[in-house]
């Protein structure tokens, strides 16, 4: 599903941020990518998006070299969660949620039902919270706004950066908890960014262990774990 062939990415001042890396993840599949930071995480998600683009090798989505894909296109089918989720202070919750899908040009009513269903999937009840404004809400709820509104276009892939970085460890725990089930629902190919280990191996189907610019293990949870 991605693919990455011998991708390089130097930056103008020189810092090589992604070092020949190479590797593949399935459809439906889970990987975290684990490391310090400043070892090319963020670099590497965005490269996907073409937020940035490779300085060589080549990045396949289904197939397809990014590359020759028009990047609008490209973030159309792939949804994107940082860590603190930079919702419209001025939308109402729901309308946070269905922004893609009226900019694809979705019916408003489609567009909010399919918001509604996404809020309630993440577990925020659509009655209580879709009218409240991103300052009527905690830290984690608009964490959990900011992934109901990633996969509001049903795109396959989910790019996440940390996306439960900045919420306290009580919340963090819940949201992990909430997450692996929509997944388990929604069997999106995800690349996931963190910088502590207990949450990679908790969420990964496989955990991608960054060195400086390298992948060092790309392994399940149970052989990182055993590792030495
Ligand atoms: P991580 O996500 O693992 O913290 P990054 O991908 O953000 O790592 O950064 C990898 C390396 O690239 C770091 O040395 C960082 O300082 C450098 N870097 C990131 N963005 C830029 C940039 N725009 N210009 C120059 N160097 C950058
Ligand atoms: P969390 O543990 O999820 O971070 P908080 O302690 O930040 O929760 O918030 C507790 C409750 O108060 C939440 O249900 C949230 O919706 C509500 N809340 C937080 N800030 C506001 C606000 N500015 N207006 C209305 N309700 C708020």
């Amino acid at each position: 599903m991605i693919r990455f062939e011998h991708v390089t990415k130097r930056y103008p001042d020189g810092t090589t941020a992604v070092d020949d890396l190479s590797f593949e993840v399935a459809e439906g599949e889970l990987v975290t990518l684990v490391g310090p930071s400043g070892c090319g995480k963020t670099t590497t998600m965005k490269m996907v998006n073409r937020l940035i683009e490779p300085t060589s090798g080549r990045i396949l989505l289904d197939g397809e070299d990014i590359a020759t894909v028009d990047p609008v296109r490209l973030r159309r089918r792939i949804g994107y969660v940082i860590q603190q989720v930079g919702l419209f202070p001025h939308k109402t919750v729901l309308d946070n949620t269905a922004t893609v899908p009226a900019l694809l040009g979705w019916k408003r009513a489609k567009a909010r039902a399919r918001a509604a269903e996404l809020l309630d999937l993440v577990g925020l009840d659509p009655g209580t919270f879709g009218d409240r404004y991103p300052e009527q809400l905690s830290g984690g709820q608009r964490q959990r706004v900011g992934v109901a509104r990633a996969l509001a276009a049903d795109p396959p892939v989910l790019l996440m950066d940390e996306p439960f970085g900045a919420v306290d460890p009580v919340v963090r725990e819940r949201l992990q908890s909430e997450f692996l089930r929509l997944q388990a629902a929604v069997r999106k190919t995800v690349l996931f960014v963190t910088h502590d280990i207990e949450e990679a191996v908790r969420l990964g189907d496989r955990i991608a262990v960054y060195g400086e610019g390298r992948i060092e293990q790309f392994d399940p949870p149970a052989t990182v774990l055993g590792a030495p």
